[in-house]
This record gives structure tokens, C-alpha cells and sequence, in this order.
């Protein structure tokens, strides 16, 4: 099978150092085989493929973790990364009755996850774990819901039936009207009656044809939608590119709601819908049932599409005990007023690595009181790679003994870094009084440890 596929390969590439072009290929096309199993779509697999490799290729391997598990760490990281990040909100900033038009093939579960919405929105935070949702379920809303599906006979009954057992408003049904004709009524329904949010339920077809885009583009400009989302089939394998494209195009998406995540698909249908439309996923559907509707978590669906969440949580571990041990030792550092250049050079890499402040916070004790006083210091990317490149002139010995910089001395790092002497000197008097405040610590407390670094930088 292939996690044992995996598994050799990931022995074959055991115990080497950073990532060359060789280990990160033999893994990257087991990754390939992984995600074209999870039914991502063949081009996304290729661009995905052809993304992540050069962040691959040079990385350091961590202490402890093989080269192949350092590769499927990286590769969850991007998809992560691809899927969208953060968990992303429903957009319902807009005067109301904020519209919401849903779309998508039939038997996607447009109808049923339009009831799943209208029912969360009109419960607001009543019955909902606290972070389970976003903000923009964290109040009740009056919602009125309209099937605009005169295809099938009995859609505009079905939806009326969900209203009716979530206690959701449907708009009345009038034999023989028309899609648009649907959608003026709603919406002069929706103002007169004080409704906070309208959601419109389009027809699907089996398939996308020209017929089904263009009323669906003309309900669109009728109504305006502040959300239209694409609701889509977690099952839908290859397909998954073509539809996700057609209804971008033709429609404009702003979102996507991914259905039957409760059955067996690993969910590469997430990664090429995302991909191709840049849109992000926000909810799940997950069973038939009204209350069965999830927030979308980017880091749970890699997991779920890679299938490789055991080598992810290995190589998550890893890392969390080199922080502490590298913490520790800093500290050990810190207290004996032993904190060279080298142990700046890597603070400040580590401030960079970790995105800014968030790093230098976590290693240091008394953090959050620093916080305010450093992001005052303007600690930015582009200050700290300076500083960076100006120790990594110096020598070896010079990064021991700050002392023994004299003018010569200053001079050969300054035009090796490409600064000034000045901003030597800057970086050795702050690192000079650094030292000096980290052998009063004890007696300081920690408090106002972090408050004077905090000063200097
Ligand atoms: P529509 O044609 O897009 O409006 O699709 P429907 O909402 O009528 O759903 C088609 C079928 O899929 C129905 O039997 C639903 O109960 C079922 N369905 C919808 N969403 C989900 C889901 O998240 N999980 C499962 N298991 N079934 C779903
Ligand atoms: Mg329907």
C-alpha cells in the first residue's frame, strides 16, 4: 500500500541534513501518489507539486526527524498554507437584508445546506460551542429563505419543508413564477418584513451548461449577493476543476461549502476548488441532518488529504522540544549574564523565522508585558536581516568577545555587512546593555526585565 511505499522511502532518506534535491523528489512522489488518491485534480497536483518543491529543496532537517518526514512536514505546511490558512468567516457585512446565493450542480446539497445556514444564523450563538463558528454566527438573524428551483417539481416544497422544521421563514410559493421574478419577490419580502439576511436557493444541472450560468448570472444581478457560494461535493473527484471554474467565471464566487464530508472522500476536491478559484472554503457539510454544518479548519483537511498525520504531529513534536531545549539554555545563558553574539544572531533569526515578535515573546519569560515596548522598537524584517548580516561578519572570536572589537575591527565587518561604522556600534551598545540588564534580571524580576530589553531594541 502506499503509507508502506511511504515508509520505505522515508528509511531509505533517514539520517542526512538539509533537504537535497534527491531526498525531497523520492518523497514529493509519494506525496504526488497521496494527494492523486485523495482525487485532487491532476493540474493541481502538478502546480501544487511544482510550489512546494523549492521549499523543500535546502530546508534544514530538525534534530531527531528523518528527511522524508521533514518533506511531508513542509508539504502539509503548504497545503495548509493552499487551503487558506485561517478558518475563513461568512461575509455578512452589508446593509440588510444581506443576501446569500447559493449555487452549484444538482444533488450537490445546495437546498439542504441552505437550511443548515439559515437554521445556525437564526440560533446565533444559542446551542454552538464557543469557537465553532466565526463572527458572523455569533448573533441571531432573522433569515428568510427562497427556493428559486422550478426544474424540479418538488424543490421549492423541499425547502419549504426544511423551513418549516429548522423555524426558518420561507418565502411563499406561487405556482409558475419564475426564477427572477422569485428573486424581486424575495428581496421586496425580505425589506419589508425586517429580514437580516435572504438566502436564495438556485436550480442545479447534472452538468454545467450556458443555459443554467446565464439564470444564475441574471438572479445575481438582480440581487446583488454579498456571498455566493459554491456548494460542492466533497466526492467530486477531476470534475472538481472544470465546475469550480465554470461558476467562478460565470457567476463570480466568493466562497465555497464543501458537502458529505461525512462519507470515506479524503477531500482533494478542497485543494482544487481553492486553487483554481482563490476563493476560500467556509463551511463543511457534514450528514443530512439541519444541525450538520462545520467550520471549515484548513489544518484538519491537509491532514485528512495528505493521509500522513502521524509524520505531521511526529515532526510537530520534535520541534516543540528543540524550542524548549533552545529555550533553556538561553535562559541558562541569560542568567549568567553570558549572552553573546551568536546568541543574538540566533534571537534575531528566530524572531524573523517566527514572523516578528510572536518568536523572541514565546522564549523569553514575561512576555506579554514586552509586547507593547518592542513593537514600538520597530523590530521589522528588514532591521533585523541588517543586524543579522552584521554579525555574520564578524569572526567567531569576535562573536565570543564583543571587546575585542576595536576600529580596525569595526571597519573589515562594516564593509562586509555593506553598513556604516555607526550601526556597529549601535548593534555592540545595544548588545552590551542587554547584557548588562540580563545580570540584574534576578534582582529586577522578570517584569521589568522585558521591559528594559524591550527599550532597547
Ligand atoms: P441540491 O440538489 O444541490 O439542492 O441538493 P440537496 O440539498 O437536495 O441534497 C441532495 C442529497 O444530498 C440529499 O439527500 C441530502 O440529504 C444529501 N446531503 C446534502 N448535504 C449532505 C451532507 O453534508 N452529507 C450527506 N451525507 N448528505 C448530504
Ligand atoms: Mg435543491
Amino acid at each position: 500500500g502506499l503509507s508502506k511505499k511511504l515508509g520505505d522511502v522515508l528509511g531509505r532518506l533517514r539520517g542526512r541534513g538539509a533537504l537535497n534535491e534527491a531526498d525531497v523528489d523520492a518523497a514529493l512522489r509519494e506525496v504526488r501518489l497521496a494527494l492523486l488518491e485523495a482525487d485532487v485534480a491532476l493540474p493541481v497536483v502538478k502546480q501544487f507539486i511544482d510550489g512546494v518543491r523549492p521549499k523543500a529543496v535546502g530546508a534544514e532537517v530538525i534534530r531527531s526527524v528523518s528527511p522524508g518526514q521533514m518533506v511531508v512536514k513542509i508539504v502539509h505546511d503548504h497545503l495548509v498554507e493552499m487551503l487558506g490558512g485561517e478558518a475563513s468567516e461568512l461575509n455578512l457585512n452589508a446593509v440588510p437584508p444581506v443576501v446569500v446565493l447559493m449555487v452549484g450542480l444538482q444533488g450537490s446539497g445546495k437546498t439542504t445546506t441552505t437550511a443548515k445556514i439559515a437554521r445556525r444564523l437564526t440560533l446565533g450563538p444559542q446551542g454552538m460551542a464557543a469557537d465553532a463558528f466565526g463572527g458572523s454566527f455569533k448573533e441571531r438573524k432573522k433569515v428568510l429563505m427562497a427556493s428559486l428551483d422550478v426544474t424540479r417539481p418538488a424543490a421549492q416544497e423541499q425547502l419549504r419543508i426544511l423551513g418549516e422544521q429548522a423555524g426558518v421563514a420561507t418565502l411563499p410559493i406561487v405556482p409558475f413564477e419564475q426564477p427572477l421574478g422569485i428573486t424581486r419577490r424575495a428581496l421586496d419580502e425580505g425589506r419589508r418584513g425586517g429580514y437580516d439576511v435572504i438566502m436564495l436557493d438556485t436550480a442545479g444541472r447534472l452538468a454545467i451548461d450556458e443555459q443554467l450560468m446565464a439564470e444564475v448570472a441574471a438572479v445575481r444581478d438582480a440581487s446583488k449577493p454579498t456571498e455566493t457560494l459554491l456548494v460542492a461535493d466533497a466526492m467530486t473527484g477531476q470534475d472538481a476543476v472544470n465546475t469550480a471554474r465554470a461558476f467562478n467565471e460565470k457567476v463570480g464566487i466568493t466562497g465555497i461549502v464543501l458537502t458529505r464530508v461525512d462519507g470515506d472522500a479524503r477531500g482533494g476536491a478542497a485543494l482544487s476548488m481553492r486553487t483554481v478559484t482563490g476563493r476560500p472554503i467556509k463551511l463543511l457539510g457534514a450528514g443530512e441532518k439541519i444541525d450538520a454544518l462545520e467550520q471549515f479548519h484548513p489544518d484538519r483537511i491537509a491532514t485528512r488529504i495528505l493521509g500522513m498525520g502521524d509524520i505531521v504531529s511526529l515532526v510537530e513534536r520534535a520541534a516543540e522540544t528543540i524550542e524548549k531545549e533552545d529555550a533553556e539554555k538561553l535562559a541558562a545563558k541569560v542568567r549568567k549574564g553570558q549572552f553573546d553574539l551568536d546568541d543574538l544572531l540566533q534571537q534575531l533569526r528566530q524572531l524573523r523565522k517566527m514572523g516578528g515578535l510572536q518568536g523572541l515573546m514565546g522564549m523569553l519569560p514575561g512576555a506579554a508585558q514586552a509586547k507593547a515596548a518592542m513593537q514600538k522598537a520597530n523590530l521589522d524584517e528588514k532591521v533585523i536581516k541588517r543586524q543579522e548580516a552584521i554579525i555574520q561578519s564578524m569572526t567567531p572570536k569576535e562573536r565570543r568577545n564583543p571587546d575585542i572589537i576595536h576600529a580596525s575591527r569595526k571597519k573589515r565587518i562594516a564593509s562586509g555587512a555593506g553598513a556604516q561604522v555607526q550601526e556597529i556600534n549601535k548593534l555592540l551598545k545595544q548588545h552590551a546593555e542587554m547584557v548588562k540588564m540580563m545580570k540584574r534580571v534576578n534582582k529586577m524580576g522578570e517584569k521589568g526585565f522585558m521591559r528594559s530589553l524591550g527599550n532597547m531594541m
